[in-house]
């Protein structure tokens, strides 16, 4: 198990607030009273306007990754500017950290069939993993037959899968701040007991999931219904997490990563994951 945050600004104009900083603090906090290490996905455009922001997450001895340059789906982009971006965004988060990049996470989780360019485009960047596949079938950016375990693309990037669990007919990627704060506990510990041990468990928060003081607004490119979702329960988002992460042992991504480069594990192209959906 993994903790994992995806620090985004989704401000819509600069006369809102800059919370991002003031949620992060209190998650880094947090953390560091438990002694959990975790993985900080940061967009490029955010980290170079906050650079402060990465050294903090560094110094608390958390992983840094990409979560890409502008926080757009990779489709939104030719095949060409993806590439240079998540390059554009690697080598600003390492000049930062002074660190390696090691991982990257597409926005939306949108690495589907429709951009079947983006593995080797990210390994090409210098990426070790990726963890921007949704292994079901979604409204937005799923990709049904992927494998939820951690599998190795043909170009040899590592692919990590958002951890998702049966409800009823729903295939839900439960460890995301929005599951998180609204199921019941009950549930998503089951979810959790019922995993595959080759599974990878790692959870997807946001920085507003830690907001207490920010008021109701609908967000960018998010419909109503979908905005009154992230601003409910988030009173109960620490505590959830707690009962989540006590029980499991926590690693940064890459650490978990690293123990996994199997070289036998057969590798996936995107024609072979659907040839797996269709069967
Ligand atoms: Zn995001």
């Amino acid at each position: 198990m993994s903790f994992t945050i995806d620090v985004e600004d989704i401000r819509t104009s600069s006369d809102q607030q800059y919370r991002v900083r003031l949620n992060v603090d209190r998650v880094l906090t947090w953390l560091h009273d438990r002694g959990v290490i975790g993985t900080a996905f940061i967009v490029g455009t955010l980290a170079e306007s906050d650079p402060s922001l990465v050294r903090a997450i560094v110094d608390a001895g958390h992983e840094v990754g990409l979560h890409s340059w502008t926080h757009t789906a990779i489709e939104k982009h030719s095949p060409l500017d993806f590439g240079r971006d998540i390059k554009k965004g690697r080598e600003l988060l390492q000049d930062i950290s002074g660190q390696p990049v090691n991982g990257f996470r597409a926005p939306f989780m949108s690495l589907t069939a429709r951009t079947p360019h983006a593995p080797e485009q990210i390994a090409g960047a210098g990426f070790m993993y990726s963890s921007s596949v949704l292994p079901a079938a979604s409204p937005l950016f799923g990709l049904p037959g992927a494998p939820t375990t951690p599998f190795l693309w043909e170009c040899g990037l590592l692919e990590l899968p958002c951890p998702v669990t049966r409800i009823g007919p729903l295939t839900i990627p439960f460890l995301g701040g929005t599951y998180i704060r609204l199921l019941p506990r009950i549930i998503t510990m089951r979810a959790l007991r019922r995993q595959d041990e080759e599974s990878v468990m790692w959870t997807y928060c946001h920085p507003w999931d830690f907001d207490l003081e920010e008021r109701f607004r609908q967000y960018p490119e998010t419909g109503f219904v979908t905005s009154i979702l992230c601003f409910r329960g988030r009173r109960r988002m620490f505590p959830q997490l707690g009962a989540i992460i006590n029980d499991l042992d926590c690693s940064s991504l890459s650490e978990i990563a690293s123990g996994l480069l199997a070289p036998n594990a057969t590798p996936l192209s995107m024609f072979s994951i659907a040839g797996r959906d269709a069967a």
